[in-house]
């Protein structure tokens, strides 16, 4: 996606030669507009894959999954980092470590949401190597629901998140996807969509 590529190298800074901040456009501050434009894109790519469900993993995810929720009609589901009072019924839950805090923590989403029925698109922020992505991929095997496919905005493509990914046997398309942060400079290869 041409416009998400624009902006990252308008307004991405790269912090540790690994770590990109976006945080003036998608992880603090958002840009409604360029978001709209990612839940269509995600939207475009798997109209034909019969979703019934999007599923992310707060905080994060949680704009580019709803825009894109939005475009297909179909409800968002976020799983939580915490638990709530109020999630007093039955859980599925799974460990995450997180890249960027590196702890390990425990996500979880409500059983009643997810079901053998339903064909889950799960959309996130970034791929590094895909701890997220396989958290929320076991969390909906518990739920025996189906994952279609994982929707990126920001691909590392230097580290190993899609190639496990794709050893799941999940289809992986990522917007942007880069290919080194070396020196401080930000390189893309082609994106998915
Ligand atoms: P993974 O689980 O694939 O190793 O890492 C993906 C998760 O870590 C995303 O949910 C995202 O929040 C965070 N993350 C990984 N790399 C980056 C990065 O370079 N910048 C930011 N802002 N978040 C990242």
């Amino acid at each position: 996606m041409q416009t998400l590529m624009n902006r990252i190298m308008q307004d991405g800074n790269v912090l540790n030669g690994d770590v990109l901040k976006v945080d003036s456009f998608v992880t603090h501050q958002v840009d409604p507009s360029l978001m709209a434009e990612v839940g269509q894109c995600f939207a475009e790519v798997f109209k034909d894959y019969g979703i019934t469900k999007v599923v992310t993993i707060e905080s994060s995810g949680i704009v580019p999954a709803i825009y894109t929720a939005q475009q297909l009609k179909v409800p968002m589901i976020f799983a939580r980092k915490s638990k709530s009072l109020t999630m007093d019924e039955e859980l599925l839950t799974a460990s995450v470590y997180s890249f960027t805090k590196q702890v390990t923590s425990t996500v979880a989403i409500s059983s009643k949401f997810l079901t053998k029925e339903d064909r889950v698109l799960i959309i996130d922020d970034f791929l590094a190597n895909g701890q997220a992505a396989k958290g929320l991929i076991e969390l909906c095997q518990k739920a025996e629901a189906e994952v279609v496919g994982v929707g990126i905005l920001i691909e590392k493509a230097f580290q190993s998140g899609r190639k496990l990914l794709e050893e799941m046997q999940v289809k992986v398309v990522s917007l942007a996807r880069i290919e080194s942060l070396e020196n401080g400079k930000i390189q893309f290869l082609e994106g998915d969509a």
